[in-house]
């Protein structure tokens, strides 16, 4: 039986995989749902030609950490800090998600996402106050069509009306998780794998978490999506989740350390040496205060390390900002140490190549995904995406790796493909009925904007609750 074929013909292609070279003309052919061949001028009867003559072909782009479900909320913590986002979003706006907002969130976000190149989310879902909302949030994330690993949030949003904490048993969670896995997320081929992110790891006695991390292993999770190490904000955490997860043998590839900004070299290397992985989300977390991004460090440590784009009540869902964030950082850091010794750089150690590694392999690395994504290999899945060099902001963009990290916008990706399945095509999701997602969003939006501004959050922020699930007391 023969296979649907496409053959991406004369891009500039970029492989990410050290043992292919680039291919300033180059031709990627897709045969069924994998990398059949990537080369020059390949000979290929019955495929469909894709004309990529002066664009950029490379591996979608992999986000190791977002909160698809908040795509409604864009713009309400754009100005947060981590303890307003906490209070406002996850315990006022999350409580009045209904299962299709959960939906909505997240088909609309992985549809951002899919038209931005990004072919992979690590979405950590802690929208799931039902199982109907563990339902719906996984079939927006499928009907999206990309690929992602879905982790499943143990997370208790709170009750209103009135205000409760105490009376919101968690535990059911653990039997939904269970079903999913049973049901809807049973089989480990994807696109869509099982994953689990606990309650704030950095919240309960560490038992607690360690108790939850065991679920995730029973039940096979691919990631275990842990929030960490995120500066003052985990500073009465001694000793940290991470040292603790090591010393209890807990620390693993299946897990994935988000943001770890205050992880020091000792932990570091317990990372790398666990085989463990960490997620960087510069932007927010240079906003909210959490530290700055340790991708250098970590680089240097030898851990596998990913981008996320994170919260996209924030910013955008798009992997070309982290990518800028994380470089202008990591460029900063070093020439801050020649600066406060009056010295100049003499070369940019930490290059585009490098951030657009991290943005692809680095991310498969750190999700356990790098045998099947992540970088253009034959054998691989097919994620692929080709990015335009005709629009105003990217003519005239001669070298491919710095138009990716510093020019492009989700507007020049011309062409997608997940598991060789075209979702973007001349510029345009394939089968999206965009004026009616629009109209919902809104509505969804609106609706939620209602609801939110009838609590009262002064209250809210002075309940014993609150103060416990913030501040640890
Ligand atoms: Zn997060």
């Amino acid at each position: 039986m023969s296979s649907r074929r496409t053959l991406i013909r004369g891009g500039h292609v970029l492989t990410i995989d050290p043992s292919i070279p680039d291919l300033p003309v180059g031709d990627v052919l897709i045969e069924g749902n994998v990398i059949q061949a990537v080369g020059p001028n390949l000979q290929v009867a019955d495929a469909e030609v894709v004309d990529a003559k002066g664009m950029v072909v490379c591996p979608g782009f992999v986000d190791t950490h977002r909160h698809t479900w908040q795509t409604q909320l864009r713009t309400v913590a754009s100005d947060y800090t981590l303890s307003d986002y906490g209070l406002n979003i996850r315990l006022g706006y999350s409580s009045f998600y209904e299962p299709q907002d959960a939906f909505l969130g997240n088909y609309a976000g992985a549809l951002e996402a899919l038209n931005a190149g990004v072919t992979t989310i690590v979405d950590h879902c802690h929208i799931l106050n039902s199982p109907e909302h563990a339902d719906e949030a996984l079939r927006g994330l499928r009907e999206a069509g990309g690929r992602a690993v879905w982790c499943y949030g143990l997370f208790p949003n709170p009750k209103h009306h009135p205000f409760r904490f105490d009376d919101f048993d968690p535990s059911w969670r653990l039997d939904d998780a269970r079903r999913i896995r049973k049901g809807a997320l049973a089989s480990d081929d994807g696109p869509v794998y099982m994953g689990l992110a606990p309650a704030e790891v950095e919240k309960p006695a560490f038992e607690a978490v360690a108790e939850e991390v065991r679920f995730g292993r029973e039940i096979g999770a691919k990631v275990i999506s842990c929030h960490v190490a995120m500066g003052g904000h985990s500073v009465h955490v001694r000793p940290s989740v991470t040292t603790n997860l090591g010393r209890a043998l807990l620390l693993g590839p299946d897990i994935l350390l988000v943001h770890g900004n205050s992880l020091s070299r000792h932990e570091l290397g317990m990372v790398r040496d666990h085989g463990a992985a960490i997620s960087a989300t510069p932007e927010i977390e240079v906003q909210m205060g959490m530290g700055r991004p340790i991708l250098g460090a970590a680089l240097r440590a030898g851990a596998k390390i990913g981008l996320g784009v994170d919260i996209v009540s924030n910013i955008g869902g798009d992997m070309f900002h982290p990518m800028r964030s994380a470089l202008v950082e990591e460029r900063g850091a070093d020439n801050d140490v020649l600066f406060k010794n009056d010295q100049i750089p003499r070369r940019l150690e930490f290059r585009c190549r490098d951030v657009l590694r991290v943005a692809t392999m680095g991310g498969a690395e750190a999700i356990g995904l790098d045998s099947k994504i992540g970088s253009l290999t034959p054998g691989k899945k097919a994620d692929v995406i080709c990015v335009r060099r005709t629009s105003f902001n990217t003519m005239g963009a001669w070298d491919p790796e710095a138009t990716l990290v510093h020019y492009a916008t989700p507007n020049d990706v011309d062409s997608v493909w997940v598991d060789g399945r075209a979702i973007k095509r001349n510029g345009a999701l394939l089968g999206v009925q965009q004026p009616s997602i629009v109209e919902q969003v809104w509505a969804s939006r609106e609706r939620l904007e209602r609801q939110y501004r009838e609590i009262n959050i002064d209250q809210l922020r002075s309940t014993k609750g609150y103060q416990r699930e913030n501040y640890g007391n």
